[in-house]
């Protein structure tokens, strides 16, 4: 596994660890590397919640199709309530900017329809974001995966950080925090594989399409 991305901006010392690990500068915080807002109407075409630019998606796909495949298996739940497996779209490899791509799903949804964790498992890191705004990184129970809920209207009372959480529970809430259009509400939800290291901020990303499809 080479293609390890800094997923958000980190704590100076872990960047530091992470730098080291991974080879990779740590991302400055909350850098402006996406498009700006506001101009398209809908997603998929509007949002980028990631930290860093970076190259567009390529090789490992053998790699990402077992994990498609792993996580198929595991029927996970779609994180906005009330919305059915079939409203989903693939905008995985959507264009952000010259050289990224959109490597998530937005799932577009009423202002502050319940947002539900997809699986058991922990919460990460409760990250505020520039570009993702309020967001949730939860582990999987194997803390092989991470899974990323962005432009939250809010938490969920009582969530924190290394508490644990099951499938279906409400962690929060839809909005249109960070940079997501103000008439827009939507989930961002994207997934990625973590390092051996686990850090909630690094990994590689896995198209959630084909998993909750
Ligand atoms: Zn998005």
């Amino acid at each position: 596994m080479t293609r390890h991305r800094v997923m958000a901006p980190p704590l100076m010392a872990a960047a530091a660890a992470a730098a080291l690990v991974a080879g990779l500068m740590a991302a400055p915080p909350d850098p402006q590397a996406g498009p700006k807002a506001g101009k398209a109407a809908l997603p998929p075409a509007v949002t980028d919640t990631r930290a860093k630019a970076r190259p567009a998606h390529d090789g490992d796909t053998d790699d990402d199709d077992a994990a498609i495949d792993a996580l198929k298996k595991r029927h996970l739940k779609v994180p906005v309530q009330g919305v059915t497996r079939d409203d989903l779209r693939d905008t995985f490899r959507q264009r952000r900017g010259s050289d990224r791509q959109h490597e998530a799903i937005d799932i577009l949804a009423a202002r502050d329809t319940p947002v539900l964790a997809v699986e058991d498992g922990t919460i990460a890191k409760l990250f505020l974001s520039k570009p993702g705004g309020i967001t949730i990184y939860q582990y999987d129970p194997s803390e092989t995966y991470v899974y990323y809920y962005a432009h939250l209207a809010r938490y969920a009372d009582g969530l924190i950080e290394r508490g644990r959480v099951e499938r279906g529970q409400v962690i929060g809430y839809v909005g249109t925090s960070g940079n997501a259009p103000p008439n827009t509400p939507h989930l961002h939800f994207a997934i990625f594989k973590l390092t051996s290291q686990k850090h909630w901020w690094q990994g590689t990303p896995i198209d959630p399409y084909p998993v909750l499809k």
